[in-house]
């Protein structure tokens, strides 16, 4: 089975609601979907959305990576030689993590179907039903309160609250929700880099004296400020997790050195796809760190590929955020994913399992797919 042309849409799903951390809203998933054809007919699917705030790509820029730096290295390749393919992935340029991650996900989709099996059990096996939590945006106080409520009697276990705006809001939205939900969901905390060390620390030192008990905090600090990151972890009693701070294995290898964290969030636009985020899974278990498993907001073809990673990696993935599709008002990819609300089961069919994309648009300079 061998790469013959990679080509290109656009899916857009609306949400139910809009999506609103401390960096941005968004109001539509936009996802820029690659297409892996092969020599025997069979074509693997990945995807990415633009994230410009988090990794930097856009999706004139995934394009143009896979179009003008990553394509051409792979015509030709075989698909069972699945390690040389994702080392040219990765050795096609700088950055561009998020190009990188629709390749990857796209060539371990047709690996799959290859030999016939689902990723998960390529990568490993396990129990293809994993739990998921819900975001709950940043907003007034009353709105986060009734979401919260709402998404625990849709039978979400585990809510991630999105904070980081204002330190005396942020606190009194955490234990009114706190207050609302306690004893039917854990709570995760997202400050998605928007406070300072000390504020962090002030923040969680006054939930925990309050009683208000977190799962975890995550990024409390700016994405670069490792030192301040350590600052908070060394501080509090609720675990830190690192999330913008931490893209491939190199960077988890200084945050596990620098005891900076105590856990890492393992998304697949951040480390350039499949290969790395399973280096860092490896990576964290044999340092006893926990991982969760986050995705952007982007539809279910990426989200996909990550169920089967943390299914195949369950042990040290102990912890799923990959909501992404269930915010979405309808899921347009009949495939081998099931998202229904927290529960996400992953069927027997080869690769990804991908059977229909419904409504890809065409891409300037690309003809239909
Ligand atoms: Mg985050």
């Amino acid at each position: 089975m061998k790469i013959t042309d990679i080509r290109f849409g656009m899916l857009r799903v609306p949400l139910k609601t809009p999506f609103k951390t401390a960096l941005r809203t968004v109001e539509q998933v936009e996802d820029v979907v690659v297409m892996v054809h092969t020599d025997t007919g069979q074509v693997g699917y990945g995807s990415a959305p633009a994230t410009a705030v988090i990794t930097g790509d856009t999706h004139g820029s995934i394009v143009d990576a896979v179009r003008h730096y990553i394509s051409p290295r792979l015509i030709g390749q075989d698909i069972a030689n699945l390690n040389r393919i994702t080392h040219l992935v990765q050795g096609a340029m700088e950055k561009n993590s998020s190009a990188k991650a629709a390749v990857e996900i796209a060539v371990h989709d047709l690996w799959g179907q290859l030999y016939g099996a689902p990723l998960y059990k390529l990568l490993g096996g396990g129990d293809p039903v994993i739990t998921t939590d819900i975001t709950i945006s940043v907003d007034y106080i009353d709105k986060m309160v009734a979401d919260s409520i709402a998404a625990v009697e849709r039978g979400f276990e585990s809510l991630k609250i999105k904070v980081g705006k204002d330190i005396g809001v942020d606190i009194e939205r955490t234990k009114a929700i706190h207050a609302a939900v306690e004893g039917r969901a854990l709570l995760r905390l997202d400050a998605n880099q928007g406070w300072s060390a000390k504020q962090a620390v002030y923040a969680l030192q006054t939930l925990e004296d309050a009683g208000v008990k977190l799962e975890l905090v995550e990024q409390p600090v700016k994405a670069h400020d490792l030192e301040g990151l350590r600052y908070v972890t060394e501080r509090v009693h609720t675990p830190v997790m690192a999330d913008e701070s931490v893209f491939g294995p190199m960077e988890v290898i200084e945050l596990i050195r620098m005891r900076a964290a105590d856990i890492v969030n393992i998304k697949l636009m951040k480390t350039g796809g499949i290969s790395n985020a399973v280096r860092i899974a490896d990576i964290c278990g044999m340092h006893g760190i926990d991982c969760m498993i986050g995705c952007m907001l982007e539809s279910s073809i990426g989200v996909g590929a990550a169920v089967h990673l943390a299914v195949a990696k369950s042990d040290v993935i102990t912890k799923v955020d990959l909501d992404g599709p269930s915010l979405c008002q309808f899921d347009p990819v009949d495939g081998g994913v099931l998202f229904n609300e927290s529960e996400i089961t992953v069927t027997d069919r080869p690769g990804l399992g991908i059977k229909e994309i419904r409504g890809l648009s065409p891409i300037a300079g690309e003809k239909a797919a």
